[in-house]
């Protein structure tokens, strides 16, 4: 997931646009894939299937994030493709909130869980549909519903902050459970108590429905739910494979069998053979993959992402994979949970030509999979660095960005000339040796996830930074020539100090409520506040009404480091949900509202951006008479909206 602060690129064109438009505190920039242009024909095509198959899932992840999310969406898609005669007024506000609906996923944010409201009332909210009706628009009526019928079903969806107001609620109130708190769609009137003692034979590929008959798994796979969708995806999986090496095709093949039966058997050989495919020019991850929509951290949210190997970067994430034995064996934790004979973690620099579901248009930096525990122990994981990505971050970050939060001179320069970076650096570590590294006690066969549960994501989340941030002052960089040793304490002073700036900074992305959904969020606080309270590392100061997290001490940083990362593996590996529980909630979750509103201020004045979303390349199939496909072009569309409602075009025959 996105540091603060990523790296630089090394050739990009200077003059062309990345930071596109800004809506409420999100940055819509460009996404460019140079070199798609160099591919080779064949890997074009390929590229091409698997982009149609990511855009035919995209609408899952929709559903699973929302079940009301693809009628409001094709509400809004509605009146903003027939606005000409909508008043100006409520059509800058349908406009403004569509953009975030989209970026986000629908009407929850995408870093506090929380919802989002149209700005406008209900009335001229139904003046704009009947004026875009008048224009032709068409809304997504139920049998013999009128349009004001529908706008009064989807009122309370739209408008009322209150209904259903968090997507994901791992810190429930009172009265509520994890389960019953969020509103997503992977559970239907199940509550926690409800599931004791039921086993889920289909635990990451299914929602979960309490009916008459009891609980009910409802399986996504051909002929269960999401059957269409899945159909669409296959089809396009199927047309990749003649363009595919001979591992990857074994490895879609056994993604196509998956999405067929819904087994986890089919699920493991997918990931089995997907971990084998280690040279392939170009590679997808397309499925049920991360589990931080679910607060209990088991259901897979819909992703994909299509991307090709970037030669020139993968050097540096190469070397770390390569000497991951010798950073597992230094690992600051108890020698039990050293893994020997580390299965070769295959790392390599990226770029994506799209993401979706999940991972676009807010997209992680750095991915490792597969998840499942029991599989990278044996087989190893795959790890991508997505150059492009960070390339795009950072042309589109703005100075101010690191000036405002440093306490000197010296601190910012340091970050202006080294945090681009030491944050790939440290990203890659995370991926690479971080993800990868460790192993659990037998008795949690190889599923520490359903022992940690909702505190899963964040422990493991800080598990990888602290393996990055430990090994990042160790001297062993410098001798595999990964990092220069004059500078070397300089960019591990740089990458301590963005960190420490990070827990302060990272307060604006949380303009409601007092406490941290987001996962990522939670560790990086979690981090930082452990750091204060049992090290001299960092020291809180003010001057002029102003806050700054001020790291003094990087040798006490580093040995903080070491200890925390002691404990988090031993609870990863012991899977002790009470100790996890209490690190997470007693330094990741709550804050200061007053230092919050703080900081909102201050970015505020500075117009700095929470979060940003990516506008992907866009690729045209060009075919000859015979409809083969006989080149792919690839352009930038420089605009959040056409692409967003060229890619709901493209699915609106697979809606049931
Ligand atoms: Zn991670």
């Amino acid at each position: 997931m996105p540091p603060e602060l990523p790296a630089p690129a090394a050739s990009a064109p200077v003059d062309r646009r990345y930071l596109l438009e800004r809506v409420d505190d999100a940055a819509v920039v460009q996404l460019y894939a140079d070199g798609f242009r160099d591919l080779a024909l064949r890997e074009r095509i390929l590229i091409w299937h698997l982009s149609q198959a990511a855009i035919a899932g995209r609408d899952i992840f929709y559903d699973q994030r929302y079940a009301h999310n693809l009628d409001m969406r094709d509400v809004l898609e509605a009146m903003v493709s027939h606005a000409r005669d909508i008043d100006p007024a409520t059509r800058a506000e349908i406009e403004r909130y569509s953009k975030l609906f989209w970026i986000n996923t629908g009407p929850y944010n995408n870093l506090t869980a929380r919802k989002f409201v149209l700005a406008c009332t209900p009335d001229a909210f139904a003046a704009a549909a009947q004026a875009a009706a008048r224009g032709g628009a068409r809304f997504p009526l139920g049998d013999g519903e009128t349009l004001d019928a529908l706008l009064d079903r989807l009122r309370p969806m739209f408008f009322d902050s209150e209904f259903d107001p968090t997507v994901t609620a791992k810190t429930p109130p009172r009265g509520h459970d994890i389960l019953t708190a969020s509103a997503n769609n992977l559970y239907v009137g199940v509550t926690m108590k409800d599931l004791e003692g039921v086993e889920e034979r289909y635990a990451l590929n299914s929602r979960v429905v309490k009916g008459d008959g009891g609980i009910v798994e409802e399986v996504y796979r051909v002929g269960g739910k999401y059957s269409r969708y899945i159909e669409a995806i296959i089809e396009h999986l199927d047309a990749a494979i003649a363009n595919a090496t001979e591992p990857m095709a074994n490895a879609l093949r056994a993604l196509i069998a998956f999405y067929r039966s819904g087994e986890d058997a089919d699920r493991e050989a997918y990931d089995i053979a997907w971990v084998r495919d280690k040279a392939s020019p170009v590679d997808t991850i397309n499925g049920f993959v991360e589990v931080y929509l679910d607060a209990r951290s088991i259901k897979g949210a819909w992703e994909a992402l299509v991307f090709y190997v970037n030669a020139e970067k993968t050097h540096q994430i190469r070397t770390l994979a390569e000497h991951a034995q010798w950073f597992e064996d230094h690992m600051p934790w108890d020698p039990k949970y050293r893994k020997e004979g580390v299965h070769g973690v295959t790392a390599r620099a990226i770029d994506v030509v799209i993401e979706t579901g999940e991972s676009g248009p807010i997209t992680p930096v750095g991915i490792n999979l597969p998840n499942d525990q029991g599989i990278r122990e044996r087989y190893g994981s795959k790890s991508v660095s997505l150059s492009n990505v960070t390339e795009a971050f950072e042309r589109s970050t703005l100075p101010e960005f690191r000036t405002e939060f440093s306490w000197t001179p010296e601190e910012a320069a340091r970050a202006m000339k080294w945090s681009a970076f030491a944050s790939e650096l440290t990203t890659n570590m995370h991926e690479v040796i971080g993800h990868g590294s460790g192993k659990v006690d037998q008795q949690l066969n190889g599923n520490p996830q359903a022992a940690l549960k909702e505190h899963f994501s964040a422990i493991e989340e800080s598990r990888a930074d602290l393996v990055a941030l430990y090994f990042v002052a160790d001297r062993r960089l410098v001798e595999l020539g990964l990092v220069d040793r004059e500078a070397h304490d300089d960019i591990v002073r740089a990458e301590y100090e963005a960190y420490a700036r990070n827990a302060l900074v990272q307060l604006r992305r949380v303009r409601q409520g007092t406490h941290i959904e987001e996962d990522h969020m939670r560790n990086r606080q979690m981090i930082v506040r452990w750091l204060m309270r049992h090290t001299r590392a960092i020291e809180v100061r003010v001057r002029e009404g102003k806050t700054y997290f001020v790291m003094e001490d990087a040798a006490a940083f580093r040995e903080g480091v070491g200890r925390l990362l002691a404990e988090v593996q031993r609870i990863k590996g012991e899977g002790d949900y009470a100790a996890a529980r209490a690190l997470v909630e007693t330094y990741g979750v709550h804050f200061d509202p007053a230092l919050r509103d703080e900081v909102v201020a201050r970015v505020d004045r500075l117009r700095l951006p929470s979060y940003t979303a990516f506008v992907m390349p866009r690729l045209e199939a060009i075919r000859n008479g015979d409809g083969e496909i006989v080149d792919v072009t690839i352009s930038y569309p420089l605009d959040l909206t056409s692409q967003m409602l060229e890619y709901s075009a493209a699915t609106s025959h697979l809606r049931p």
